[in-house]
């Protein structure tokens, strides 16, 4: 029988396999398509995970050898710029680079670590009882595994077949355009802001509100640049096209942008959305099958949430059906996934939603910018908004363990890149002297003598208990992890 099947090789199903396999676990990945996708969608990742690929020496293989992330001195909320370099302590890290490009490095990661990866093979049903899942694919005997993980996108198959609501709201008057363009040079200054004659400057890789909708200006590095635009109140007609696309731009900004067809090599992109939706899955367990990514949460791409968010699901349920899988989970553990993750989609969708707000035109929601323009100039309202977009404000329910740190995401430690590659459970000791007795053979016992406090990780990074003698660390050893 296979440990687990994951319905879908998009970045989130990808990221669980490596995860999984990290662990010990035999995962299988079946996708519908029958082969590897070019469509593009993220154009990067915002937020915590950035850091979580460091931490499992991904993020070099997105960059270059040995570089490390550094936080973002400036970030956009709702079409206002969001500047944070005078932040004491900003946790917000930006990877620029295209969704298929992360998706392609973590197949190869993925490969790397023996999951196998079968293309054309798509979920079309499921049954399940106390021992196993039965998955059917289309045209193909069925195959037996312990789990099953829709990580199959937002129309997802597996949470349907698996009887799982998917309450929410669908806005259904916005229209968003997106295209790969070229305009003439001396339109663009040194610094890649964008020269509109009769409109002024568009700044790059920012939002930008006029009285007729929002544009946006993205003068990527390596390809075309990108113009988004985005309309309230006036369905979309026709073909998507660059002559649409112009029409749009040139509607928002009150004035002709000449707007050409891209140069260089492909693929370019040329996309026309009408409405979305926020919604998130009633429930991201039915018995053996797990719900994660865009299968469980889908909201507004506005800020680049998405993967911040559907690639930490992945590591958080890695390690746990790992363990289920190995014998190695306490009673309960699987279900800790659902209340750890499904707040974190709550506080994505209210921003999201509350960020798509601010940027629609309209007098009353220019006096909510006034407003909000107002509080944006205190350094605690540019921090409080810094932890959002991150995540670094999320804290796990750790039990009975307390501290400062205690169900927070690891700060960077001495040392702790090179650690947590493994994705093994970490007793951080300063003294040398902490001992984790029948739960050894689980967690890696390592004396840091950098730190004043003793701490234990999960293979998440998350902290499951915090301390400077061994009080109350076998309750959260035992919480956790189970004994030998
Ligand atoms: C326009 C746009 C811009 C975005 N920009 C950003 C951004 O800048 N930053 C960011 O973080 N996020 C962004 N996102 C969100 C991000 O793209 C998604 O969150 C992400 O693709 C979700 O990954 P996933 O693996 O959960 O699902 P998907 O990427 O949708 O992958 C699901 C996979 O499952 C397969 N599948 C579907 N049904 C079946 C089946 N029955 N059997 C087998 N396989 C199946 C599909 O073929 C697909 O390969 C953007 C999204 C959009 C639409």
């Amino acid at each position: 029988m296979i440990d687990v099947v994951i319905a879908g090789a998009g970045p989130n199903g990808l990221m669980l396999a490596c995860e999984l396999a990290l662990a010990g676990a035999r995962p299988l990945v079946v996708e519908r398509r029958t082969e590897p996708t070019t469509e593009q969608r993220a154009n990067g990742l915002v937020g915590q995970v950035v850091r979580m690929l460091d931490r499992r020496g991904l993020y070099e293989r997105l960059t270059t050898p040995g570089a490390t992330p550094e936080p973002t001195p400036r970030f956009v909320f709702g079409a206002f710029p969001l500047d944070l370099h005078d932040l004491p302590d900003n946790p917000l890290h930006t990877l620029m680079v295209p969704q298929r490009r992360i998706q392609r490095m973590l197949a190869e990661r993925a490969a790397e670590l023996g999951v196998e990866i079968r293309h054309g093979h798509e979920v079309t049903g499921l049954a399940q009882d106390g021992k196993s899942v039965t998955v059917e694919l289309r045209g193909r005997a069925p195959v037996e595994a312990a789990f099953l993980v829709g990580a199959d996108g937002g129309h997802s198959t597996v949470r349907k077949l698996a009887g799982i609501g998917f309450p929410g709201v669908t806005a259904d008057d916005s229209v968003s355009r997106a295209g790969h363009v070229s305009v003439p040079a001396d339109m663009v200054g040194a610094e890649g802001s964008l020269t509109v004659p009769g409109f002024g400057v568009v700044p790059p890789f920012h939002h930008l509100r006029t009285a007729h909708g929002l544009i946006t200006w993205g003068p990527f590095p390596d390809g075309a640049p990108l113009i988004t635009t985005v309309e309230w109140g006036r369905p979309a007609e026709g073909e998507a096209s660059l002559d649409d696309l112009r029409a749009s731009a040139s509607r928002v900004l009150g004035v002709d942008v000449p707007l050409g067809p891209p140069a260089g090599p492909g693929p370019h992109l040329m996309r026309r959305l009408s409405g979305g939706n926020t919604r998130i899955a009633a429930r991201y367990r039915a018995g053996r099958v797990f719900l994660l990514g865009d299968a469980a949460h889908v909201h507004s791409a506005i800020g680049g949430p998405g993967l911040n968010m559907g690639l930490q699901d992945a590591v958080n349920l890695g390690w746990k059906l790992a363990a289920a899988l190995r014998g190695h989970a306490p009673e309960g553990l699987l279900d800790t996934y659902e209340p750890e993750r499904a707040p974190v989609a709550r506080r994505v969708a209210m921003h999201t939603q509350a960020q798509s707000l601010l940027t629609r035109p309209g007098g009353d929601v220019t006096a909510l910018r006034e407003l909000f323009g107002e509080l944006l100039v205190q350094p605690a309202t540019r921090q409080h908004l810094a932890d959002l977009l991150s995540g670094a404000d999320i804290t796990y329910d750790m039990g009975p363990a307390t501290g400062p740190l205690v169900g927070r995401w690891a700060p960077d430690l001495p040392g702790l890149r090179a650690l947590t590659r493994t994705g093994r459970p970490l007793l951080l000791d300063p003294t040398g002297t902490l001992d984790t007795g029948a739960y050894a053979s689980q967690v890696d016992t390592v004396t840091v003598p950098e730190l004043d406090t003793a701490l234990l990780l999960r293979p998440d990074c998350y902290v499951a208990w915090q301390g400077t003698t061994d009080d109350g660390l076998y309750d959260a050893l035992g919480t956790w992890f189970k004994a030998a």
